[in-house]
């Protein structure tokens, strides 16, 4: 299925030149933010968060009021009819006509896309549920080219939820796309990488291993990228507690990483990194979500001006067919096409990528 508009709702749908045009973009937005400061005037953006959100909200919100735009929408589905019971497609249909783009984050899996079958204007995906979290890898990436002066030969530690946490899964798939770059990937064995995550390196050529050890890795480090132990994806309290506290960042062991490494966080922090680092002129996590708000500047602007139009989907319809994720938009939203790439008793999900074995 193709729509008529840009959507961005997996980075990898758009080659890294793409990726290199919105970095470049930014730059100059934070070089010269008066050339941009109308360009946005008279367009509006739907925002649809389902999920909370300080910075992905707010700096995208803050994004389009620099840019001269207007802003819509709601942070709290229980204020919005979504309260009576109306569905996603609804919900999309009716705000993305009366927007020029829409930013959706949500708590499901695939919900994105979901959206973007059905929207009259861009939607871009500002994370759905334990997936992907494109435009936090777009932050992600302006902060590595503007503080390490480039996106490749580097060796990165990613320490804390592996599993869940969605922002490590789009950082990998990006990053895997540049030269010689390296993963160290730093969890407990309940909470390591998606294999979906570790094809898509090997497919694109990236190196990566797996330890336990925040302290073995460290010395190896050119950056260490700490997440949160995503409390809100366990299936009970208890599982969660089992997890939280593995993993801290504290002084005593930032002695161990390199004079130039940097520490990047995609925020909120909870107790993952001691308060005491952020004296540290390595720890970076603060400044980044400030590149944020200029990414989204550009990316705002160019998807307003992109005439691109995306494939959404481009498996076959099987029915009968169910994704076995629970987590999968799919399994909560019945009317969507059931949509599946690969063949044979080898199927994948095209709304979360989850791999469906059938028998026979
Ligand atoms: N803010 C990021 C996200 O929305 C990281 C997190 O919540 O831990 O995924």
């Amino acid at each position: 299925m193709i729509s008529a508009y840009p959507h961005l709702i997996d980075l990898n749908d758009y080659p890294v030149t793409w990726w290199n045009g919105l970095l470049a973009q930014a730059e100059d937005i934070m070089n010269r933010p008066f050339l941009y400061a109308n360009s946005c005037s008279g367009k509006i953006m739907g925002t649809l968060f389902y999920e909370p959100s300080t910075r992905t909200q707010m700096s995208f919100q803050t994004a389009m009021l620099r840019l001269g735009g207007t802003i819509i929408g709601f942070d709290n589905p229980q204020t919005s009819s979504v309260a009576k019971g109306e569905n996603l497609k609804d919900t999309t249909k009716i705000i993305s006509g009366y927007s020029d783009v829409l930013v959706i984050r949500h708590p499901t899996v695939g919900a994105a896309k979901a959206a973007a079958l059905t929207a009259d204007c861009p939607v871009i995906n500002a994370g759905d549920g334990g997936h992907l979290h494109p435009t936090q890898t777009l932050t992600d990436l302006l902060t590595l080219k503007a503080e390490k002066k480039t996106l490749s030969g580097l060796t990165i530690g990613l320490c804390g939820d592996l599993l869940n946490g969605r922002t490590v899964h789009s950082l990998c798939k990006a990053m895997s796309c540049y030269e010689n770059n390296h993963f160290i990937m730093i969890s407990t064995k309940e909470l390591k990488m998606p294999s979906y995550i570790k094809d898509t390196i090997r497919a694109h050529g990236g190196t990566f291993e797996e330890t336990d050890s925040l302290e073995e890795a460290l010395p190896k480090l050119d950056v260490l990228y700490m997440t949160r132990i995503q409390r809100e994806r366990f299936a009970s309290p208890e599982e969660y507690e089992a997890q939280k506290d593995t993993y801290i960042l504290t002084t005593q062991k930032m002695k161990l990483a390199k004079p130039d490494m940097i520490v990047m966080h995609p925020l909120p922090r909870v107790d993952e990194i001691e308060v005491a680092v952020d004296d540290d002129p390595r720890a970076l996590y603060f400044k980044q979500a400030k590149y944020g708000m200029y990414i989204r500047m550009s990316l705002i602007l160019t998807m307003l001006q992109s005439t691109i139009k995306t494939e959404l989907l481009a498996g076959q319809v099987h029915k009968g067919i169910a994704c076995k994720n629970p987590k999968c938009i799919t399994n909560q939203e019945y009317y969507l096409p059931k949509s599946f790439t690969g063949t044979g008793t080898t199927l994948t999900c095209e709304y979360c990528d989850e791999r469906l074995l059938l028998e026979h």
